[in-house]
């Protein structure tokens, strides 16, 4: 197979194209299991396979794909007049930025492959979830389990040939019940990193359990609470919902095709220019923010993506000025060429697809915060006079170019004079993006730094589901606006 893509992609080099790849599935595997009140609720597997043909032409992009191996050749045919269609009409001729010539292999960490687990076996777990979630006060169960393992060949005209073999695993639980206002309310548990593999071994009993108890108690907590207070206070973010706070208003508005005007849907846009880079104060001198696609165990982190760049550890945001962005091999051109300076060094290494017929686009990878030097939890709550502290991910809504956000959380915990004194129902806190990441004021440490998995993050047309992660510590905002 790998020899005739080889041959297919010369000959479309021959026939003018100026570059060629390939992404080949072997397989794609997806398994997603729900349960709802000791009811299974859904059940979904599905297998695919195919080929994606990227060809640049006169400097524009065409693309075809087909599960249909039969004519090789026809798929490349189609992905050249594409190109050559689209080169008719182009506006800014498409560049890539240099890249290295790898060959290469990534597998993410696993132990127990999800695809060979009976069906039987993870059913018996949702149903030993649901009996523990199902405990005076709850009124809705739910727990699922999603699965993905993939294999991946990327080859291309330049001479990379890289494999990965791919494999996630995610699983949540929610309780929830109407209070006496008969307004909903929710408490969740996700699965997080923890140890060093990925594979069904990560569905961890122990630590299902345990949460399970802890949130029924918590929502029992929410059900009997006050409303949240209107007013200003300091927030101190959880990584249930600092996770959020991060990848709507730095990760998305940090994606380069965004910022130059792209992929507009889905509040889209980005309110940073090309002018921003460098200069920007984006946050308080507290906040370090990167794309990781190194970091160990996480869904952000590939090997190498879609242009065939090996991913990195990419520094966005130093010391609250904005430094980088989410970039891929194709942006970064245009970006340097229309800003007339060398803002960024090459690519990132963030293009990604979610699958064989999708054409790359920038992604996020983990995007994270680096941990302070604030202490641990404990240690900021004492040193806050007049707060809140927020934890699960409720509701969202956020301005067209990210400017702007408004986030309802799970539960809220009020601080009096370093105390936390009672849990509130129907926590909202809103604010502009920039002058929020400014009031940042305490970054805790190590101790509070975990990292959440996002295993539906949707952009493009058509849309294209992805998978990441987000390191992030407890943070704490001065200032903002709670309560409505
Ligand atoms: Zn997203």
């Amino acid at each position: 197979m790998q020899k005739q893509i080889q041959q297919q992609i010369e000959r479309i080099k021959s026939a003018g194209a100026t570059y060629v790849d390939t992404r080949w599935y072997p397989f794609d595997e997806s398994n997603f299991l729900m349960m709802w009140n000791g009811n299974l609720k859904r059940t979904a597997m599905a297998r695919e396979s195919g080929i994606g043909v990227r060809v640049l032409y006169k400097g524009a992009w065409g693309f075809c794909a087909s599960s249909d191996l039969s004519d090789m050749g026809g798929i490349y045919d189609k992905a050249l007049d594409n190109a050559r269609a689209a080169a008719e009409k182009v506006t800014f001729p498409v560049r890539l930025a240099e890249k290295d010539i790898l060959e290469a292999r990534f597998e993410s960490p696993c132990q127990i492959n999800p695809s060979d687990v009976p069906l039987a076996e993870k059913v018996a777990f949702l149903q030993e979830m649901d009996e523990k979630l199902n405990q005076k006060g709850v009124e809705q169960r739910i727990s699922y389990l999603n699965f993905m393992h993939k294999q991946m060949i990327f080859m291309d005209s330049e001479g990379s040939q890289i494999e990965k073999l791919i494999t996630e695993v995610f699983g949540e639980m929610q309780v929830t019940s109407k209070d006496k206002q008969g307004v909903s309310q929710l408490r969740s548990y996700r699965l997080k990193r923890q140890g060093d593999t990925r594979g069904w071994e990560s569905i961890d009993r122990q630590k299902f359990s345990e949460n399970a108890e802890r949130i029924i108690q918590e929502l029992n907590a929410v059900l009997v609470a006050e409303d949240c207070p209107k007013e200003d206070r300091s927030v101190i973010l959880l990584p249930g919902i600092m996770y959020l706070q991060t990848h709507e208003t730095i990760g998305h508005a940090l994606e380069l095709d965004r910022i130059l005007g792209y992929e507009l849907a889905f509040a889209g846009g980005s309110f940073v220019t090309l002018e921003d880079f460098g200069k920007l104060r984006y946050g308080s001198n507290k906040l370090t923010a990167r794309a990781n696609g190194v970091l160990s165990n996480s869904p952000g982190s590939f090997g190498y993506d879609d242009d065939g760049v090996a991913a990195s550890d990419n520094l966005l945001i130093d010391k609250g000025i904005l430094v980088g962005a989410i970039t891929g091999r194709q942006m970064v051109e245009e970006a340097n060429a229309r800003a007339r300076r060398q803002i960024f060094d090459g690519s990132s290494g963030a293009n990604r697809a979610t699958s064989f017929y999708r054409v790359p686009i920038e992604r996020m990878t983990n995007i994270n915060i680096d941990p302070g030097t604030d202490g641990s939890l404990d240690d900021i709550i004492k040193q806050t006079e007049k707060g809140i502290i927020l934890d699960g991910d409720r509701s969202w809504s956020i301005g067209s170019n990210r400017e702007q956000f408004h986030f309802g959380t799970e539960i809220g915990w009020l601080v009096e004079d370093g105390q936390v004194t009672q849990v509130v129902k129907n926590p909202t806190y809103k604010g502009s993006t920039v002058p929020f990441w400014n009031s940042l004021s305490a970054v805790g440490d190590e101790s509070t730094w975990k990292v959440e998995f996002v295993d539906n993050c949707g952009k493009g047309q058509p849309n294209q589901i992805m998978q990441l992660g987000h390191g992030i510590p407890v943070c704490r905002f001065d200032q903002v606006r709670i309560g409505e």
